[in-house]
């Protein structure tokens, strides 16, 4: 049989909510099944990032090329800078049969969806608002103001959230990397992403018909 092509999965989640985590774990557990696309940013790099490990990081000019030449599968700003999605790794990947997850905000996630209907929206929340105002104060790589305005930016994103198809709580970290994982698994077994293999099975059936 004809291998499927992958499922193009989107994580969201409030700044502090731990996705960065769940997905480089979810990578290292199952880098045969899942490709993770590496944006591209204006913002800078934090102490520890590297240019093509965690982002692409361009200048505003760079990023406004990228979009007049069409390189993006969608972009959006955020607390001041631009975030985007390069177009060809993401086809690449879904053409090779890999679940490609896209790990980006709201805006953007609407945007997919609106493009690619048949995208799996993921949302992943700490258990509470407190925590998530811990996790980010801990993180200490930001400004008490950037903090600030990822929080209030929280608060607007949780407004959205029923567009998701799924809401995942990260509470413990291995729990909540085996519930996405298999989520994602499921979401193969949905009848209409198994539209050839039905039609396959139906033509096979007509034959036998005397
Ligand atoms: P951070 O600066 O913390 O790495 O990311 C800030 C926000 O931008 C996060 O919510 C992250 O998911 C989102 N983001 C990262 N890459 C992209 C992207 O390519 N497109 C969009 N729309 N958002 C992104």
């Amino acid at each position: 049989m004809q291998k499927n092509k992958g499922i193009l999965v989107v994580v969201s989640g409030f700044s502090g909510a731990g996705k960065g985590t769940i997905m480089k774990e979810l990578m290292q557990k199952h880098s045969d099944q899942y490709a993770l696309s590496i944006s591209a940013t204006t913002r800078a790099p934090r102490c520890g990032e590297t240019d093509g490990v965690e982002y692409f990081f361009k200048s505003r000019e760079e990023f406004e090329q990228m979009i007049a030449d069409g390189e993006l599968v969608e972009y959006a700003q955020y607390v001041g800078n631009y975030y985007g999605t390069p177009r060809a790794y993401v086809e690449e990947q879904l053409e090779a049969g890999k679940d490609v997850i896209l790990e980006i905000e709201i805006q953007g996630a609407l945007k997919v969806k609106e493009r690619f209907p048949d995208t799996l929206l993921l949302f992943v929340t700490p258990p509470s608002a407190e925590e998530l105002k811990n996790r980010l104060v801990g993180r200490g790589t930001e400004t008490m103001d950037v903090i600030e305005s990822r929080l209030a930016r929280a608060m607007d994103e949780a407004d959205g959230i029923e567009a998701y198809d799924y809401l995942v709580i990260n509470d413990v970290l291995d729990a909540c990397v085996a519930e996405v994982h298999e989520i994602i698994k499921n979401e193969h077994y949905r009848v209409s992403r198994n539209l050839s293999a039905i039609n396959n099975m139906r033509n096979e059936l007509k034959s036998f018909k005397r």
